[in-house]
């Protein structure tokens, strides 16, 4: 975030932090906190707070408990400990006669924040300590929570707010810069709360709110301001979301698609299998969106390997029977090309015209294939994201369909430009596609403008994964049983983490790995390596010498995660599987659960924490993708879930969507509901929320009508 220094459009909450009176040196250490202005902050919000309300005579403590203690300070002493390190002593006392000893453990300059005879308040568990040696009992904490008990913080009572911090910069530091922050600007901060929900939520408008969170008067004020905020987070959020709905409902129109039984029979009829029950279901959701005039929004959420192509090629070819073109977009050239020759499989007796459009595409092929789709010669264009490019118009595009959907950021949703769109009265309906299942809580926000349909059935005869979490000791007990796999014909995947070594993380890369299989325990086998890194036409290339079977082992990084389906490789070996979310993980063993034959899934790993272990554990035991979402969630934060925070919409300053999920579904109510009452938010009682809602997802939503 920038300053703004001119005067005529300045915001006072875009000044400088300069203008609070901050010193330059201390200005940089709250620059380091991301802190540069009077906006950045008040909004800067304690992670904890801590209730130091419980003040104790030093003689009257007891063990176990969170207290405080007030007194001054007696003693202070710095020694070396005989097994290395150091310790910082500074004791207190508030009578004379009984102490407390506040302990700090190699943190060689504490003692310079003390003197002798300085009142101060310790925070901490007491723990009786016995000095056999010396022959002297007295009290001790441990890295207490200093208070000066001079100047503000004294007079700010017991709640003590727990802020993210940088080294130097000490909380009885940041307080009163941002008490002078609050005092001079808090009623400069917009209120986009109606005064109504206000008081339905029995919430404090924002400047009370900002004062609660800094200088809360007690936890539960503490805490109901902070929902306050992250209640209007989330209600912006869908307030976007449902606007977005709502605009693409009210405003564009499609084709009317409708799927008559002679289409249906026809395309089941191409299918080499009978469709799940689940697939049949997400069909007839499909079939019923576009039959009519208003674009389709649907996403289809299906578990790995439970078919969701079937379904998406169901809907291309109903388009492509009602004289449309359809278009299937996915994330990598890989997978477009897999695509392209699954429909090739499925379409090789009928007269659909396709065309594989992709960014490798040379020069003179691509004017052509351009040609043909803006001439309607063609009826199905699968391609990577040169679909989107803004020379490829379409003659009378009815259907898009988009594959693992998030891998494309999920901010560009809404902007992705339909070349075709411009040109035509009509807007193409729109299916989505995710590679897994996702928690609901994501799907709420991230996807929380579109119709779901789920497909948790796997098809029939599918045998389910073995997965077995082995010790790095056992390495080469599952060597033999993939070699024995691979001399029966069979294929393996190898999975690492990283593309390159990591000194630091002492991990191994993929090129390193295939480099001693091949030379090791695979010597004689056909190792092949596949990174991200390579160029797309390599990666290409690998990927088709692997599922030509010119390859039996197949080293690679976590590309191969989303959508590879050769139905041969039924073997696969995570390295440092812990490195992987639950998710992912599940997505990888997907690749080795495609034909008849039970895939078998080794994962490595020495996890380093409890929860690393109970991750693995859970990863085991559970094969259903929908559980693992939720667990994954649970367990990692919803902002970790797609790998990256890198997400737009789903990019949350202060809601923490595995904590906050009522305030979520109570932002989602009020905000639909709010949207059907008042379509563009244009009462003067909405006018604030409608100007944040616009700042906020204005562009990255296409919210125009409104705007
Ligand atoms: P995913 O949902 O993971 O993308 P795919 O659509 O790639 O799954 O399907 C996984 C495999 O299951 C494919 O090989 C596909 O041919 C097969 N398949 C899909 N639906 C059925 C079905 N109804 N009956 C039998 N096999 C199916
Ligand atoms: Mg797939």
């Amino acid at each position: 975030m920038t300053t703004d220094n001119n005067p005529a459009t300045s915001d006072p909450l875009r000044q400088g932090l300069d203008s609070l009176g901050v010193s330059p040196a201390r200005l940089e250490l709250l620059q380091r906190l991301g802190l540069e202005t009077v906006g950045d902050l008040l909004f800067h919000f304690p992670r904890a707070y801590e209730d130091l309300t419980e003040v104790r005579r030093i003689a009257e403590l007891t063990e176990g408990d969170l207290l405080t203690v007030q007194g001054e300070v007696v003693e202070i002493d710095g020694r070396e400990l005989l097994k290395g390190g150091c310790v910082v002593s500074v004791v207190l006392s508030d009578d004379g006669r009984h102490c407390l000893e506040g302990l700090w453990f190699n943190q060689p300059h504490a003692a310079a924040r003390f003197r002798m005879g300085q009142r101060l308040a310790f925070s901490g568990k007491p723990k009786w300590f016995r000095d056999y040696r010396r022959n002297r009992e007295y009290w001790q904490m441990t890295c207490p929570r200093v208070q000066p008990l001079d100047g503000i913080a004294a007079a700010d009572g017991g709640i003590v707010p727990v802020y993210p911090l940088t080294e130097n910069l000490r909380v009885d530091q940041l307080r009163p810069v941002i008490k002078t922050a609050l005092v001079r600007h808090a009623a400069d901060v917009p209120e986009p709360l109606p005064a109504s929900l206000r008081l339905k939520h029995n919430f404090l408008d924002a400047p009370g709110a900002l004062h609660e969170i800094h200088f809360p008067a007690d936890l539960p004020g503490a805490e109901q301001a902070r929902r306050r905020f992250v209640y209007e987070e989330l209600l912006l959020l869908q307030l976007a979301l449902a606007l977005r709905r709502r605009e693409v409902r009210d405003r564009q129109q499609a084709p009317l698609l409708p799927c008559s039984p002679a289409i249906d029979e026809h395309i089941r009829r191409l299918l080499p299998f009978r469709l799940t029950q689940d697939q049949d279901r997400a069909v007839a959701g499909v079939c019923r969106d576009l039959a009519q005039s208003r674009p389709m929004q649907r996403l289809v959420q299906a578990d790995v390997g439970a078919g969701k192509t079937a379904v998406a090629v169901y809907a291309l070819l109903v388009a492509v029977a009602n004289k449309h073109q359809a278009a299937l977009m996915a994330p990598t050239e890989v997978l477009a090309a897999q695509h392209a020759r699954t429909l090739d499989g499925y379409l090789a007796r009928s007269r659909v015209r396709r065309l594989l459009l992709t960014g490798g595409l040379p020069e003179k092929e691509r004017r052509r294939a351009l040609e043909q789709i803006a001439a309607g010669e063609i009826d199905l264009v699968v391609g990577t994201q040169a679909l989107v490019q803004s020379d490829v118009r379409f003659a009378r595009l009815g259907l898009v369909v988009i594959d693992e959907q998030h891998k494309f950021g999920v901010n560009q949703r809404a902007r992705m430009r339909w070349g075709g769109v411009q040109g035509q009265a009509l807007d193409p309906h729109y299916l989505v596609m995710t590679a897994t299942p996702i928690p609901r809580t994501i799907a709420l926000t991230v996807f929380g403008d579109l119709d779901v349909s789920l497909i948790k059935q796997l098809p029939p005869g599918r045998q389910p994964v073995r997965t077995r979490w082995v010790r790095t000791g056992q390495r080469e007990e599952v060597h033999e049983r993939v070699r024995a796999g691979l001399r029966q014909g069979r294929q393996a995947y190898v999975v690492c983490p990283l593309v390159e070594e990591s000194e630091r993380l002492n991990l191994k890369s993929a090129a390193q790995v295939q480099a001693e299989l091949e030379a090791g325990p695979f010597r004689g086998f056909r190792v092949g390596l596949l990174h991200g890194r390579l160029e797309d036409q390599a990666k290409d290339a690998v990927m088709e010498a692997f599922r030509t079977r010119q390859l039996d082992l197949l080293v690679a990084t976590s590309v191969v995660e989303v959508g590879i389906d050769i139905a041969n490789a039924t073997l696969m070996v995570i390295e440092d599987a812990d490195r992987f979310g639950l998710s992912q993980l599940h997505q990888l063993r997907g690749r080795v659960s495609r034909g008849a034959v039970a895939g078998e899934c080794y994962l490595f790993a020495d996890p380093q924490t409890e929860e690393g272990e109970k991750r693995l554990r859970t990863f085991v035991r559970t094969t259903d993708g929908f559980t693992l979402a939720e667990e994954d969630a649970r367990l990692r934060g919803p902002g970790e879930f797609f790998g990256t925070r890198q997400h737009g919409i789903g990019d949350l300053r202060f809601a923490d969507l595995s904590r906050d999920t009522a305030l979520l579904h109570l932002a989602r109510k009020d905000a639909f509901a709010l949207v059907t009452q008042d379509a563009t938010l244009s009462r003067p009682e909405h006018a604030a929320l409608r100007h944040a809602v616009l700042a906020r997802y204005g562009r990255t939503l296409s919210l125009a009508a409104i705007g």
